[in-house]
């Protein structure tokens, strides 16, 4: 392997690890409209603009940090209000046999601009030009201010035997049964797996078999039970005047 290719490859795990979740997916916007669901159905007392669906993505970009207490969990912070659920959907796994690993949690924006810019001096420095390399990082590194794990809300969570087999995140993992597990009882915990393989259109992210956000468990039933990403059930709320 040249060095040339050696570099870009380096470039492309690091983006992988520590910024790339979150990969704009190739496809045009989707005008296919929610089939609007009766309010009655709607979780009781749920209101769009609810801390736990605070959504963020890159057409609803956090313009400064969010405020809140921060919890260590394992190896990764998130916001101090989801460590107990995130606690009960990991001793769960473990319970049914599969240790899950917290990869990534919470990512301040001031973080993810370093990442951003590092992205872009690496791919400069492996002979792109600084088009070519703003055009990259833009494809594989979240925008500062458009990624979820700004909220403290979002975690990178891998079934661990996979991850120790292959140190990457990598939607081939769907096919590992602790990987399943936790993608099959997210919701029980209040989690839902946030990029969907056929959600693409309304997440505008490639499907990600690691990134599971919490929004509560009704909130999760109902997201999952309707086959709803963030973006459609907010959108539902928002019509149903429960905002
Ligand atoms: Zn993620």
């Amino acid at each position: 392997m040249t060095r040339k290719k050696w570099m870009m490859m380096a470039v492309m795990m690091c983006a992988l690890l520590i910024g790339a979740c979150g990969k704009k997916t190739d496809t045009t916007p989707s005008h296919k409209t929610v089939k609007v669901t009766q309010k009655s159905e709607l979780p009781k007392g749920v209101k769009a603009n609810d801390w736990n669906l605070i959504l963020v993505n890159s057409e609803h970009k956090l313009k400064q940090e969010l405020d809140f207490k921060q919890k260590i969990d394992g190896n990764v912070i998130v916001n101090s209000k989801i460590e107990s659920a995130l606690n009960d959907f990991v001793s769960a796994a473990n319970k049914a046999g599969y240790k899950a690993s917290l990869v990534s949690g919470y990512r301040s924006i001031s973080y993810q601009k370093e990442v951003y810019a590092d992205s872009i001096k690496s791919y400069e420095n492996s002979g792109k030009s600084v088009a070519e390399a703003k055009q990259l990082t833009k494809e594989y590194v979240a925008e500062p201010g458009s990624s979820e794990h700004h909220t403290g809300l979002a975690v990178d969570m891998m079934s661990s035997n996979w991850y120790a087999k292959h140190n990457d995140l990598d939607n081939s993992s769907e096919t590992d049964k602790g990987q399943k597990w936790l993608i099959n009882h997210a919701v029980n915990y209040g989690f839902i797996l946030r990029f969907p393989k056929d959600k693409e259109k309304s997440t505008k992210i490639d499907y990600e078999t690691w990134h599971f956000r919490y929004v509560g468990k009704s909130n999760a039933k109902y997201i999952v039970k309707h086959h709803l990403s963030l973006e459609e059930y907010i959108d539902l709320l928002n019509k149903a005047g429960k905002n």
